[in-house]
C-alpha cells in the first residue's frame, strides 16, 4: 500500500468514526414524559411550615447505644400528630408497632387493586458534638424565618413525613377516598437501621399476606447544577439501593517491649492490609442503573457532555475516569471500601499483641456480600490476617424497572409539581428503611422531591440543616397530586 492509499484509509476510518459518534448523540431523543404543568394546587405554605416547625421540636433523636433514649419525645411526637392532623387520624387506621413506629392504613375503594405503601421516618440524627455553636439556628427550636423551616429533621425527614400527611388532609377534607389501599409508614429508628421499626411493620404486613404494588421512601433528590452539562434541574428516582457490609479485620502477635520490638507487629501487618483494601476497591463500571440514568441524561445535555454520554462504547473508560474522581460519582460506579475505625494499644512503650479495623463497604447492585469478601482476602493476602463479617448487613436491593407504571407515575407527578425538571432513573447510596420492605413489593422507589444545590448536600445530617417554604409548598403540592393520581395507574 502506498502511504497515499494508507493515508486515505486512516482518514475514512476516522470519518466513520465521527459519523458514528454523532449518529449517536442525535440520534437518540429526549425520554422525557411530556406533561403539561400542573396550574394551581392549594396549599396554605405558611400555616403548614408552622406545623413542620412544631415538629421539629420534638427531639426524636435515634441513639446508637441507647434504643428508648428518646422514648418521650416519640410519644409527644404521636400526640402532636394527632393534634395536627385530625381529619388524617379520624379516617385512617393507626397501628403503633415495635414501641414507637407508625402504621397507617387508608383503606381503598377497589378492594381488588394492590396497596402501594408511602414511607418516611419520625426520627432523626443528633447534632455532633463540637458543631452546635456553628448552627444559626438552636438546630431544635423550630425557627421559621427567611423563607426557610430550619432545623434538625426538617429536611430529613419531617418534611417528606409531614408532607405526605398535609396531602391526606388536603385531600380527606375533598371527600377523597382512595382506589387501592395505601399505607403510610413512619418509622421510629431509620437512622440506626431500622430493625425495631420498620422490619416489624414489614414482618405485621406479610402476617397479614399484604402484597404491595409499590414502595416510596424517602431518597434520591432534585438536583441543581450537579450534574456536569446539564443546565436543568434533575430528580433522579432511586430504582436500586446500595447494599451494606462491615467486616472486622484484626492481626495478632505476640506483645512485647518496645525496646526489643518483633519484625511484625500486630498493628503493623494491620496497617498493610488496610492499605490494600483502600487502594485496591473493587472495580468501577458503568452499568446497570449508571447506564440506564446516562442514556436518560445524554438527550437533555449540551455539547462535549452529551457526545461522551451518548458514545459509552467508545468513551467509556475515559467517562469512568472522570466519574471517579468525585466522591459522589464514584459512590454510583463501584462497591466503595471505607476504613472507619482503628482499635489497637493503650501504652507508649509496649507493643500490643492485638490490632483491630473495621472497614464498611457499601455494595453496587450485582455484587454480592461473598464476591467482597472473596476480593478482600485476595488483596489482603495474608493468612495471619482475619477477616470476620460484623455488624448489621444487606445485600444490594434488586433494580426496580422504569417501565412500570409507577414509574410513570412519578415521572409525570414530578414535571407536574416542577416543571422543566428531567426525571432519570438513579442509585441511592446510602440505606433507607424501604429495604425491610423489600419481600412484600413488586417494585421499590426511593425518591425525596426535595430540592438541593451542591452546597445543600452538607446541610444533610449535618449543620444549619433547612428546607424552604417553597419547596415544602412543593412537597405538598406533589404528594397530594401523587396519591390523588395513582388510583389511575393502580395495578390489579
Ligand atoms: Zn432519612
Amino acid at each position: 500500500m502506498t502511504a497515499r492509499k494508507l493515508l486515505l484509509a486512516v482518514l475514512s476510518a476516522l470519518a466513520l468514526l465521527v459519523l458514528a459518534v454523532l449518529a449517536n448523540t442525535y440520534r437518540k431523543g429526549s425520554r422525557q414524559l411530556d406533561v403539561e404543568p400542573l396550574a394551581h394546587v392549594k396549599v396554605d405554605g405558611m400555616a403548614a411550615a408552622q406545623r413542620l416547625a412544631g415538629a421539629v421540636r420534638l427531639r426524636t433523636i435515634s441513639y446508637d447505644d441507647q434504643p428508648d433514649g428518646a422514648a418521650e419525645e416519640f410519644l409527644k411526637f404521636h400526640a402532636y400528630l394527632q393534634a395536627a392532623f385530625p381529619r388524617t387520624h379520624q379516617t385512617l387506621r393507626r397501628e403503633v408497632v415495635g414501641g414507637y413506629s407508625l402504621l397507617y392504613t387508608w383503606q381503598g375503594s377497589d378492594p381488588g387493586a394492590k396497596p402501594i405503601m408511602l414511607m418516611a421516618h419520625q426520627d432523626v440524627v443528633p447534632i455532633a458534638e463540637g458543631t452546635e455553636k456553628d448552627w444559626a439556628v438552636d438546630p431544635f427550636a423550630g425557627t421559621v424565618k427567611d423563607g426557610f423551616i430550619w432545623g434538625r429533621g426538617s429536611w430529613d425527614d419531617k418534611g417528606n413525613l409531614l408532607s405526605m400527611l398535609e396531602a391526606i388532609e388536603s385531600l380527606l377534607a375533598q371527600g377523597f377516598q382512595p382506589k387501592q389501599t395505601i399505607y403510610v409508614v413512619a418509622g421510629h429508628d431509620e437512622e440506626v437501621g431500622g430493625e425495631r421499626g420498620a422490619r416489624k411493620i414489614a414482618e405485621l404486613l406479610a402476617s397479614r399476606s399484604v402484597r404491595l404494588d409499590f414502595v416510596m421512601d424517602e431518597g434520591t433528590l432534585i438536583t441543581d447544577g450537579i450534574i456536569k452539562g446539564l443546565d436543568k434541574p434533575v430528580a433522579l428516582i432511586g430504582v436500586a439501593e446500595k447494599g451494606i457490609l462491615t467486616l472486622s479485620v484484626s492481626a495478632h502477635d505476640e506483645p512485647g517491649h518496645a525496646s526489643m520490638p518483633p519484625r511484625d507487629t500486630a498493628i503493623g501487618m494491620l496497617s498493610a492490609a488496610l492499605t490494600r483494601l483502600e487502594q485496591d476497591q473493587m472495580p468501577a463500571a458503568i452499568g446497570g442503573v449508571a447506564a440506564e440514568m446516562f442514556d436518560t441524561l445524554a438527550p437533555e445535555m449540551q455539547g462535549v457532555n452529551r457526545v461522551l454520554l451518548s458514545n459509552l462504547w467508545l468513551f467509556g473508560p475515559l467517562v469512568r475516569k472522570e466519574l471517579e474522581k468525585s466522591r459522589s460519582s464514584n459512590a454510583f460506579t463501584r462497591t466503595t471500601t471505607a476504613l472507619t475505625v482503628v482499635r489497637s494499644g493503650n501504652k507508649v512503650n509496649v507493643v500490643p499483641a492485638h490490632a483491630e479495623a473495621y472497614v464498611n463497604f457499601r455494595l453496587l447492585p450485582g455484587d454480592s456480600q461473598e464476591e467482597v469478601i472473596r476480593h478482600a482476602q485476595d488483596v489482603v493476602a495474608n493468612a495471619a490476617i482475619e477477616l470476620r463479617r460484623t455488624g448489621p448487613s444487606s445485600e444490594a436491593s434488586p433494580i426496580s424497572g422504569t417501565d412500570a407504571s409507577s414509574y410513570r407515575l412519578m415521572s409525570r407527578t414530578i414535571r407536574e409539581i416542577f416543571p422543566g425538571t428531567v426525571v432519570a432513573p438513579g442509585l441511592m447510596v446510602a440505606a433507607t428503611d424501604s429495604r425491610h420492605m423489600l419481600p412484600l413489593a413488586d417494585h421499590v422507589y426511593r425518591f425525596s422531591p426535595v430540592r438541593a444545590t451542591e452546597r445543600d448536600l452538607s446541610r444533610f445530617h449535618g449543620t444549619n440543616e433547612r428546607l424552604s417554604i417553597e419547596n415544602y409548598t412543593q412537597m405538598i403540592a406533589f404528594y397530594q397530586r401523587f396519591i390523588s393520581s395513582a388510583g389511575q395507574s393502580a395495578q390489579p
